[in-house]
């Protein structure tokens, strides 16, 4: 029988586990023949009951597992440490709130399991229970991180979805400590399978993203996919001495005409754009090197292999 872990990333979440965990017995059960489901809840540092009703539900459930941490690591963090050590055929991510419907899993299930896809991911259709200022901040983010990185994200995607094994493996090859699951999965790869799927308010609680935590986030995504900003330095420079060279060209030619008059303001702005210009373009070349060093630093792997015939290459593990 395969196994599916759903991982839970919990803070402060304890007036709506009991809920959750219900609404996911309902979706899970009649699976239970063909599937043997695990539920890993990740408590990250909640300073309510949430750690205790885990617990109970733990001693209840042989299904229920738990991982707690020592204080508040952040959603990405929870979401790690729950990719790292579930060990099913089948990974899933959902959050406690029950803003992601359970009733997606049967079939996002089938779509990883026997439909050929190796993410069943959810989007969202529209953005009920957010703040507009949220929506608009949240689209602008898209909007640059599209523009300026290397990867495309759907603004759309959640992180509710359903992955092979495979792709969690993948996702944990990149070692990188400042992470930004959006940005990482889409780096992956992989067949995916989009879900529509409408927001819901929050079944009870409230959400843990304050607008400081959401811009460090939004920083994160961006400075995390492209160098860019590093190489801004190295046009301006290449500008700004070409203006200078533009203004040096005028002063000559004024030079040289009968009235020979030589605008000495225009001398000395090409002197001081073209120097600028200088000190532009050697931050800009450290820049560039820094670059290289960022890259380098995160370790990313240079290449993910999907599936291959060559017998030492193992990468669905649902194949043994
Ligand atoms: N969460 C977490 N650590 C945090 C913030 C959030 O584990 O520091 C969990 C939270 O318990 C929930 C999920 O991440 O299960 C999504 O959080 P939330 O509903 O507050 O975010 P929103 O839906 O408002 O974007
Ligand atoms: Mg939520």
């Amino acid at each position: 029988m395969k196994s599916v872990t759903l991982i839970v990333p919990c803070y402060n979440e304890a007036d709506v586990l009991t809920m959750l965990l219900k609404e996911l017995t309902r979706v899970t059960m009649p699976l239970s023949g063909q599937y043997c489901f695990k539920f890993l809840f990740v408590n990250d540092g909640s300073s309510d009951a949430t750690l205790d009703i885990v617990k109970s539900f733990a001693e209840r459930s042989d299904a229920i597992q738990y991982i707690s941490f020592s204080r508040n690591f952040g959603k990405e963090a929870a979401m790690l440490a729950g990719m790292k050590y579930a060990d099913s055929d089948f990974i899933g991510l959902i959050d406690a709130d029950l803003q992601h419907s359970p009733d997606l899993i049967p079939e996002m299930l089938q779509a990883v399991d026997s439909e050929g896809y190796d993410v069943a991911a959810a989007c969202r259709t529209d953005r009920v229970g957010e703040s507009k200022l949220k929506s608009m901040l949240s689209a602008q983010f898209y909007k640059v991180i599209n523009r300026v990185s290397e990867i495309r994200i759907n603004d759309n995607a959640q992180d509710f979805r359903i992955m092979r094994r495979k792709v969690v493996d993948a996702i944990l090859s990149m070692p990188e400590s400042i992470r930004f699951s959006k940005g990482i999965f889409s780096w992956v790869g992989f067949r995916v399978k989009w879900f529509p799927h409408e927001n819901r308010e929050r079944a009870a609680g409230e959400t843990k993203w304050s607008i400081k935590k959401l811009a460090k986030y939004a920083i994160d995504g961006i400075l995390g996919y492209t160098s860019s900003p590093l190489r801004l330095p190295l046009y301006l420079g290449v500008v700004s001495c070409f203006a200078a060279c533009i203004l040096a060209l005028y002063g000559l030619i004024r030079f040289c005409m009968p009235t020979a008059d030589f605008p000495m303001y225009a001398l000395l702005l090409a002197a001081i754009l073209f120097m600028s210009g200088i000190v532009l373009c050697c931050v800009g070349l450290i820049g560039e090197y820094l670059a290289r060093v960022y890259t380098e630093t995160k370790r990313r792997p240079p290449f993910i292999i999907s599936e291959s015939n060559i017998n030492n290459i193992r990468v669905d593990h649902q194949k043994g």
